[in-house]
């Protein structure tokens, strides 16, 4: 059992509360789900390999499919009796300018990053609206707010996320279900970790990504969880429609290069 699985920055703040989190096995969603539970919400897991430990429930979801997202979320509430707190985190990444990724592969990720945060939210909203304490959390990126390099598609993703976040936020305050984002800057994540491995030099990778973060070094999973669980919790009931940057200064400073 993990730290984070004994032991909460939230107190008990999820005690009585059913959370989902997509991309739930792995990395950032990982990070999350186990602080949550910490917390002590009851998780599920929402993933295409749902292999998670206990007290982790998972349950295999496939986002960029409705009837699969549909089934899922039936199965939570059959076996938890609602839903409080959606994290809408499952992505996947795409390298390449605008000309490098054919109508597929635009399709494909769209349908998993963009679309398949619609399809959790579509299907979790009748139950959140039952809920005193709804939230839903989406996970973008610090793409969706600057421009780098060799990532159109992943970035136009994230930019979607983002004013897809505000818009909701917009349109269910009335609901009483909160609607934010976190917006991370490169993570070390398992998904950094199959990227640099397939660099011709994935140290001087690294060592490049770190110096691209203004604190030097790549973000931790556990701190973007943290600003996700901040955002999900009772103690933030008065935010919603903002994108909290989880960056290493990334976004909002200029800093010199280190010498
Ligand atoms: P990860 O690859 O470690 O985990 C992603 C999880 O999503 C995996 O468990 C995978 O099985 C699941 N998943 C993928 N496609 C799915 C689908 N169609 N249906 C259900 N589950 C699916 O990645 P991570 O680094 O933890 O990234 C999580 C989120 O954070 C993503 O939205 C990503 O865009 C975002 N993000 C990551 C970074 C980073 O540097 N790692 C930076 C900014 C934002």
């Amino acid at each position: 059992m993990s730290d984070s699985q004994t032991s909460s920055p939230f107190g008990r703040q999820f005690e009585n509360l059913v959370a989902v989190v997509t991309g739930g096995a792995s990395g950032i969603g990982l990070a999350t789900a186990d602080m949550l539970a910490a917390g002590g919400a009851t998780v599920v897991a929402l993933d295409l390999n749902p292999e998670v430990a206990s007290p982790l429930i998972g349950v295999r979801c496939d986002v960029s499919d409705d009837a699969s997202v549909r089934q899922a979320i039936s199965e939570v509430v059959e076996r938890t009796g609602g839903i409080d707190i959606v994290v809408n985190n499952a992505g996947i990444g795409a390298q390449g300018d605008v000309a490098d990724n054919d109508d597929d592969e635009w399709s494909a990720v769209f349908g998993v990053n963009v679309f398949g945060m619609v399809r959790v939210a579509r299907a979790a909203l009748p139950h959140l609206r039952e809920s005193d304490h709804a939230v839903i959390v989406n996970t973008g990126s610090v793409a969706g707010a600057v421009g780098l390099p060799q990532r159109a598609l992943y970035s136009a993703t994230k930019g979607a996320v983002h004013a897809l976040t505000r818009a909701m936020a917009a349109d269910h305050v009335d609901d009483g279900i909160r609607v934010n984002a976190v917006s991370p800057g490169t993570a070390d994540t398992p998904w950094i970790g199959r990227l640099l491995s397939t660099a011709p030099d994935p140290a001087a990778e690294r060592a490049a990504l770190n110096a691209r973060q203004p604190i030097g070094r790549l973000v931790a999973p556990d701190e973007v969880a943290a600003a996700i669980c901040y955002l999900a919790s009772p103690g933030a009931a008065s935010t919603t429609g903002t994108i909290l940057d989880v960056d290493g200064g990334l976004v909002p400073l200029r800093t010199r290069p280190r010498s």
